[in-house]
């Protein structure tokens, strides 16, 4: 099992990676002082498959479960009102640790129920897809989504721990594993050229998903990650470049309805694009961008823009709450495996890429 320590200012974790962890489940919620009083929530896909290896390490420690309807349409508050009722009627209190058993959609509503229920209580995520465990499941952002827009309503709120099981992906089909892809090849982009090449050299075994390599993947994007947050928790700055490829992924989301494109797929399709206006501004040479637009190729095909209008794109991006000011906040590449943040990009610009 490996082990990484996330230390913030008041409050550290750790996350716990390997596989079959679920099996010792027990033992490590102990080692983050949880005893008993769990309540667990989950998705119907994911239940199906880890419902009851929890519950049956966990036997009389859990309190109860609330098993959600999977989809994006379920980080809303109208399920949290649902969740907070469960709980109630649960016999929950100030001292129950919520569980999140689930991707992305499961862990940011449970920490946004941990983060409001009773002024904040215990969290732990159990992430159970490659984007949960790659990216999701740290760093403490936690929300819902209200009228159309994506995590408008939320908090950073911090878990008690992280415990990864890569077994849980064997579950997954493929497009899933790529939709976590478009996150962890970010990292490459951001901060890591070396690991960039490393996962464009193995994509095959990577997509077999070869434990080895899903390991090497796992835990070498959460030390990215982890080493931002840690400088940044907040995002008042740094942690912005985190966002590379999210701006124009985002607009993008916003126009789909969020239905056709996962999110890792607008991710990619957004660092594709954020890369052409690096292009364009003379920021990186064409070389080193048909190297990253060959790479992403690979996971989403670029036809899939055509989709989309630019000047809709456009102004589904203007009511992004990153921007500031009206201006338009673009984490852009500036080298190998370097971005920088550019907080007042030339709206034609975009229009024309
Ligand atoms: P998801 O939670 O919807 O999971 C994808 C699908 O896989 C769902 O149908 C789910 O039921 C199913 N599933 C999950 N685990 C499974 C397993 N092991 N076996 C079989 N099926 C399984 O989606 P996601 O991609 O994990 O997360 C997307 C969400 O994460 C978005 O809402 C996004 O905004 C959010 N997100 C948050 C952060 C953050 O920092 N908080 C970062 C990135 C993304
Ligand atoms: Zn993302």
């Amino acid at each position: 099992m490996d082990v990484l320590s996330v230390d913030l200012k008041d409050r550290g974790y750790n996350i716990y990676i390997d596989k079959g962890l679920l099996r010792n489940i027990d033992d490590i919620l102990l080692e983050c002082g949880i005893d008993d009083n769990i309540f667990i929530i989950s998705d119907r896909n994911v239940a199906k498959h880890y419902l009851d290896i929890l519950l049956s390490k966990l036997n009389t420690k859990v309190t109860g479960y609330c098993i959600l309807e999977p989809g994006e349409q379920s980080k809303s508050i109208d399920t949290a009102k649902k969740v907070y009722e469960k709980m109630l009627e649960a016999g929950c209190n100030r001292k129950t640790t919520l569980i999140s058993l689930g991707g992305g959609v499961v862990g940011d509503l449970t920490g946004f129920v941990a983060a409001t229920f009773m002024r904040g209580i215990n969290f732990v995520q159990v992430p159970t897809t490659l984007l949960s465990q790659v990216d999701s499941s740290i760093g403490g952002k936690v929300g819902v989504n209200f009228k159309n827009y994506k995590n408008i309503i939320g908090s950073f709120y911090q878990p008690k721990g992280v415990i990864i099981d890569t077994e849980t992906l064997k579950t997954l089909d493929e497009r899933e594993i790529i939709n976590g892809l478009g996150e962890v090849f970010k990292y490459g982009l951001i901060m890591d050229y070396d690991f960039f090449l490393w996962l464009n050299d193995n994509l095959n075994s990577i997509l077999k998903l070869e434990n080895n390599y899903i390991m090497n993947i796992v835990k070498k994007s959460l030390n990215i990650k982890k080493i931002i947050v840690q400088k940044d928790e907040k995002e008042s700055n740094i942690r912005k470049v985190l966002n590379f490829g999210h701006t124009i992924g985002h607009g993008i989301e916003t126009l789909d309805d969020f239905n056709t494109f996962k999110h890792g797929e607008a991710v990619v399709l957004g660092m594709m694009l954020e890369s052409l206006i690096s292009t364009e501004m003379g920021l990186i040479d064409r070389k080193y961008y048909i190297k990253i637009i060959d790479s992403l190729s690979r996971l989403v095909s670029p036809v899939k823009f055509s989709a989309f209008e630019q000047k809709q794109i456009m102004n589904a991006i203007k009511h992004d709450k990153k921007n500031e000011k009206g201006k338009i906040v673009l984490v852009l590449p500036i080298g190998k495996g370097r971005v920088n943040i550019y907080n007042n990009v030339d709206e034609k610009l975009i229009e024309k890429s």
